[in-house]
Formats: C-alpha cells, structure tokens, sequence
C-alpha cells in the first residue's frame, strides 16, 4: 500500500508526464508550417489597381458577361484593405529603402539595400527569419534578381547599383527558390568577373530555363526570354512562362512540412509606370494578379495556415485615373487599342534628318491605337526626336521635365494615348503617396493605416504561430 503522500507523488508526476505528452502531441499535430506569401506590385498605386479593375471589367461586360462581381482582380477580393506610407530616411522613397522597410521593417536612406550605409547594421530580413525558423524561402520577380525589391530579402548593399555584389549575395543566400528574372550583367560592369550564373551553379543551384524540369534541393528557374535579366512585357507578349506559372513551381519546390515564405514581385509595374504607360503598367498589374490567383488557390487547400499580402513599395507616376471624366469603356478602348509597350516603340525611334511625321505617325497609330494625332505636342516631340541628343537641351529648356529619360515622340504619343482612356500622370518619378494593402490569412490584421515597416513583425507573429498556436 502507498502512503497518501506516495500516492500523491505518483499522481504528480504522472500529471506531469500526461501534460508533456499532450504538448508534444500538440506539436506533433500543429507541425504543417505556415506559408506566406507577399506580393510586391513595384510602383502600384490605387490608380493603378483602379485601372486595372475597371479595364477588367470592361472587358468582361464587352464579352457579354454581364453577372456582378464584387471586384475583378483578385487582389481586391481578399478582404482586408489598408494603406501603407512609405517615405524613407531621404523622404519620398526609392525602391531600395522600401524594399528594405518591407522585407526588415526598418527605415534607410534611398539607395541601400537591406542596411543602414551610415552606421554599417545589416538587417535581418523577414526571408530570412523564416529561414532561421525552418521554413522554406522563394523570391521570384519578374525583373533582374538584383534588382532592389528582390535584393532587398537576401542582401545588403551600401548602394543598390552593387549588381555584382548583391548577385553573389543571392548565390550564397541558401534560399531553395529563385525565379521568373534572372542575373543583370552576370559577369560583372566590365565582364571580367566569374558568371553569377556559373556561381550558382557551384552553390549547388540548379539553373534552368523556364519553369519544367526542376528537381527539388535550390532552384534557380529564369524566363528563357530574358533581356538585361528582366522578363518582357506582359502587353508585347512575348510568350513563355508567366509570373503566375513561376509562382506555381515555387509552390511545387516549397510546400511541405515545414512551411514557406515566398515574395513575388510585379517589377514592371514601376518601370511603365516611370515610362506613363498606363496600357503597359494595366497588363503588368494583371500579370501580377494572376499570380496572386494561385495563391488564393493554394490557401484553399491550408486556409488555416495561408497569409497572403498584396501591397507595393510606392507609388509611381503619380497616376491620375479619369482626370477628364473618360468613362471605363474610353479606357478599355485605349488599353485594348495598344499593340504593345513604349520600350517596344521606342526601339524603332532614332534620329535621321529629313524624316517626315506622316510616315511615324502611322506607325504610332498602329502601336498605341488611332487615338494618336498630329497635335503641337506630337510635332514638336517628333522634332526633338530626329535630332541628336546633345542638340535637345538647347532647342528645348524643359526637354527634361517633358520627356525625362525617354524618347520625346514616344512619349508625346504615350500621353495622347493615355488621355484618350482618362489617364494623366504627375511626373517619370515616384511619389509620396500611401499605397493599398490587402491581405486574406486567419488570425491576422492588416487592415487599417500602416507604415511599411510594420508588416515585418506581423508577418513574423504569422510564422511563429506555427509551432505556439
Ligand atoms: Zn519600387
């Protein structure tokens, strides 16, 4: 016979056992991971979304279907919305010090990557806390991989410009999957450095083109178009895989036991929108949708353990939508109408003397669509561009501020073409403005006014769950 004090004992420590096992078995249970994922629309503001919706619409209504549908993208469907702010250390923000706020929820100075160049701190980024926890990481884009959103997840750079460097941070970087871009300048500014991609390969990356054949362990799938490491344009459709098809294989690599964090970035977004191509930067916008469908698929399947995120970095272009009144069919006219990206035009366009206007004004209507005229601004742009660039400036003392970078024609006809679907823009930079967040995971709250640099702790709260919910 036990004493009262022995049996009370027992009693105790088998408690105690029970208890542990039941938090073991807890564990045991709860072990299928969390996966993330976080698209970037680089430069997508509201406009930009509302643009897209509204063309969407358009062209469902055109097709003859007329049944009502809450929204049309799917990144407006996912049930929580809120804005994020975004300037940097240096004010208005670059894409490097956005991406870096994202990814490491800490504000820096416009040109740095995922660091502060004052004090030399490196941040941690979100990738990789979610590597640190076990978890699996893609990032995918569909411009060049060093480019400052990607590079922003994996690597530090005092400057952004660091190609090279920030190329070789992604070969050492262990994440399982890169895709849809692939490497700028792979040998280096002056093509004398180690191929990144063969650096890869020494890092035990498998290279591939295009989105078959990859087998698991770290996969580095670019588009088999590239051209400086960036996928083409959505709208000049040049085929191959799409981003949503990168997405897939990312899913393909990653998902298992132990979760995942992907990013994916509409990356092109920002460069029409820096060009005012409204027709490329709405394509661009869709490219990234259907890539945030497939996620919406997947959380299908996990609903419990899916976070899914659409924001941007900031807004580009200073987009303004209906600025006249057009209605939604005028801008479904004008983005249908369009034969493909300014880039696309602005490749035929070089100075030649003697050059008549009728002759490149056809050609203008066949690429941006009939909208396009021989108006004051038209001729004066087609003039500055049949003249050698050194000679512009001098001819026109607002040259940079009416075509910055850019072909002057192609942009003139750009603007016309534009403004025929209801679509001005401020300026070729980006712009202070708040951006949309929208957000679909259970437990989770990105509703509301935010700053850029909260997202990073929600989203690791997200990932810890895994193992103490
Ligand atoms: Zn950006």
């Amino acid at each position: 016979m036990y004493s009262i004090a022995k049996k009370t004992a027992i009693f105790k420590k088998t408690a105690a056992l029970l208890s542990l096992a039941f938090l073991l078995f807890c564990e045991g249970a709860e072990a299928g991971g969390r996966y993330v994922f976080l698209f970037i629309g680089d430069g997508m503001g509201t406009a930009q979304r509302n643009a897209a919706e509204v063309y969407l619409g358009e062209a469902r209504r055109m097709s003859g279907d007329d049944t009502p549908r809450k929204s049309q993208l799917v990144m407006n469907s996912l049930g929580q919305e809120g804005t994020v702010s975004t300037n940097s250390l240096s004010g208005v923000t670059d894409s490097a010090a956005a991406g870096t706020a994202l990814a490491a929820g800490r504000k820096t100075v416009n040109g740095a990557v995922g660091m502060d160049p004052k004090t030399g701190e490196k941040f941690a980024s979100i990738a990789r806390a979610a590597r640190d926890m076990g978890m699996k990481v893609g990032i995918v884009s569909t411009v060049f991989l060093q480019d400052a959103t990607p590079a922003a997840f994996y690597g530090h750079a005092a400057k952004r410009t660091d190609h090279y460097g920030l190329g070789l941070q992604l070969t050492d970087s262990g994440f399982e999957y890169f895709g849809g871009g692939g490497f700028i300048r792979p040998a280096g500014r002056d093509k004398n450095r180690r191929d990144l991609y063969e650096a890869a390969s020494s890092k035990g990356y498998e290279v591939i083109k295009g989105v078959e054949g990859a087998s698991s362990g770290k996969v580095m799938a670019v588009h088999p178009k590239l051209s400086g490491g960036t996928m083409p344009w959505a709208i000049d459709g040049a085929g191959g895989p799409s981003l949503a098809d990168f997405t897939d294989l990312g899913v393909r690599l990653l998902e298992g036991e132990s979760g995942f964090f992907m990013m994916i970035e509409g990356g092109k977004i920002d460069l029409a929108c820096h060009a005012n191509d409204a027709a490329a930067a709405v394509h661009e916008v869709i490219e990234l949708d259907k890539a945030v469908a497939r996620a919406v698929e997947f959380m299908r399947r996990r609903p419990d353990d899916t976070l899914i995120i659409v924001t941007s970095d900031h807004e580009t272009g200073g987009m303004i939508f209906d600025a006249k009144g057009a209605s939604g069919a005028d801008l479904y006219r004008t983005i249908a109408g369009r034969r493909g990206s300014y880039a696309a035009f602005e490749r035929k366009i070089s100075p030649k003397s003697g050059a008549k206007i009728d002759q490149y004004l056809e050609m203008a209507r066949l690429h941006f669509g009939n909208t396009v005229t021989g108006t004051p601004s038209v001729q004066k742009a087609f003039r500055l561009s049949m003249t050698a660039r050194a000679r512009r400036e001098s001819m026109e003392p607002d040259y940079k501020k009416l075509y910055g970078p850019y072909d002057p024609f192609t942009m003139a006809c750009v603007k016309e073409s534009d403004a025929s679907g209801g679509i001005a823009w401020t300026t070729y930079y980006h712009t202070g403005k708040d951006v949309p967040i929208s957000a679909a995971g259970a437990g989770t709250d990105f509703s509301g006014e935010l700053d850029n640099t909260e997202l990073f702790e929600k989203i690791k709260t997200f990932m810890e769950g895994s193992s103490i919910r």
